[in-house]
């Protein structure tokens, strides 16, 4: 198989045909591969945390750029040999400021996670006090979440949502500050289908002195195309993950108008940006990824054009319609519908004794693919939970609409009135309901390719 590698024509180009490469060299692998891809286009894919790349940003992924090492910034490496790479990431930088209207950024974080590791780097001490949403409450784990690394060196106090609408409650979240006095206020969800107030929360933070930290992981998309307030000229930072919004697998930093407020780190007079740049590397990481930072520039170029911001609105009405039919067939809809992409459902008040965990289950057994997912004030235990959360950015992505919505709940609503619960995880479902429901589900798939 090396040989076959080694025999290649020499006026083949490196990096031409990478694909049979793969498939000449490791069949293992490209099998799996292959059975993924199938998975994907024949299943519906309605994960609120999951979405899909261009083919451009995937071309751009398995390119030459992978190769480089370079640790530090554009014009300040280590390495020799960088000119192109500082144009690549000079691009991508130039590219996502564009695209949120931010004043700084950083591309070199390799997930949204690792983003959040970098700020709170930069601000906090051992033992210094955050406040975030917690993480059974819609929180992502990254927020100081237990067995997280923030959990185990910060003082991490939750805010929560209200008990009964399930909403951000801004008057006890300012009550809530004002008590515990926090260095850093952090906000952005995980589970959450209503407009966050990026300005409501930064007035919180200034009547207390604490920094603010907004993590749009789930709603950057939204925020690009102008369809929900964005934080960026409100919080000091903004993080996310970049490919919750149709890019590739990554992390970024932004800032806006606060980029050069002079701050004191470790004795010394720094502009906050500057901060961020020296927690990134050497604070946190080592070489940056260009591959993933030519797809992000990639990325960020297609987020200015008319289609996209076009379909951060479809996905919006796509959600919004998924949301009224499973209220209109009597599902528990949490706060009655959605302002996003997301519809957090509760499956326990929705049918008796049915959980997250054999929702997820069976429906998958069935061709629709979705997350169980704890709600806030959920009673159940984090592998069952009584929830579950759904998405339309990979389905709106590949053309569905309306319509499609109408169908899809349908699906939904005739996979969980013919599951046969037996308990928090066991059940049973014909093979009838399971086959016709598949089947439909691969149909109506079949009907909107991957693209
Ligand atoms: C998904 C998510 C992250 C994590 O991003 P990764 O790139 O998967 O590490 C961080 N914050 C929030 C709010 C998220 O939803």
């Amino acid at each position: 198989m090396v040989e076959a590698l080694l025999e290649k024509p020499s006026s083949q180009r490196y990096h031409e045909g990478i694909f049979s490469a793969l498939k000449e060299q490791d069949s293992q692998v490209y099998e799996l591969i292959t059975k993924e891809y199938e998975r994907l286009q024949n299943s519906l894919q309605l994960i609120a945390a999951a979405n899909q790349c261009s083919r451009a940003v995937l071309a751009a992924l398995g390119s030459v750029v992978q190769n480089k090492t370079a640790e530090g910034f554009p014009g300040a490496r280590h390495h020799g040999g960088c000119e192109v790479v500082d144009d690549v990431e000079k691009l991508a930088l130039d590219r996502a400021k564009d695209a949120f209207g931010a004043k700084y950024a950083n591309v070199q974080p390799h997930s949204g996670s690792q983003a959040n590791q970098i700020v709170l780097a930069v601000l906090l001490e051992r033992g210094d006090k955050v406040l975030s949403l917690g993480v059974e409450q819609g929180g992502h784990p990254s927020h100081g979440g237990p067995g997280s690394l923030a959990g185990k060196f910060f003082k991490i106090e939750n805010y929560h949502v209200d008990k009964t609408s399930f909403l951000l409650d801004y008057d006890a979240i300012r009550e809530q500050a004002v008590k515990v006095k926090p260095k850093l206020i952090m906000c952005g969800a995980s589970a959450y289908a209503r407009k966050i107030d990026f300005k409501r929360f930064r007035e919180i933070a200034d009547s207390v002195g604490a920094y603010l930290l907004a993590d749009i992981s789930h709603i950057a998309g939204l925020i690009m195309a102008g369809a929900h307030p964005s934080p960026i000229d409100y919080a000091h930072f903004t993080t996310t993950s970049t490919y919750k919004s149709g890019g590739p697998r990554g992390g970024l930093i932004l800032m806006g108008k606060d980029y050069d407020l002079q701050t004191k780190v470790s004795g010394r007079d720094m502009p906050l940006w500057k901060c961020i740049q020296d927690a990134t590397f050497p604070g946190v990481q080592g070489t940056p990824y260009f591959n993933h930072i030519a797809a992000k520039a990639v990325f960020f170029e297609e987020t200015l054009s008319d289609e996209y911001k076009a379909r951060q609105f479809k996905i919006i009405e796509n959600a919004k319609r998924l949301a009224s039919d499973l209220l209109d067939l009597r599902y528990d809809v949490l706060t009655g519908g959605t302002d996003n992409h997301m519809i957090l459902i509760n499956m326990e008040n929705s049918r008796e004794a049915l959980t997250g965990a054999t929702a997820q289950k069976c429906l998958e057994d069935c061709g629709i693919i979705v997350d169980m997912m704890k709600l806030p004030y959920d009673g159940k235990q984090a592998s069952i939970t009584s929830g579950i959360r759904l998405g339309t950015p990979i389905v709106t992505r590949n053309g569905m609409g309306t319509n499609e919505m109408d169908s899809i709940s349908v699906l939904i609503d005739t996979v969980l009135r013919a599951v046969e619960i037996i308990s928090d995880r066991q059940y049973k479902i014909s093979e009838s309901v399971k086959n016709e429901t598949r089947d439909k589900a691969k149909e109506l798939c079949s009907k909107f390719p991957m693209r």
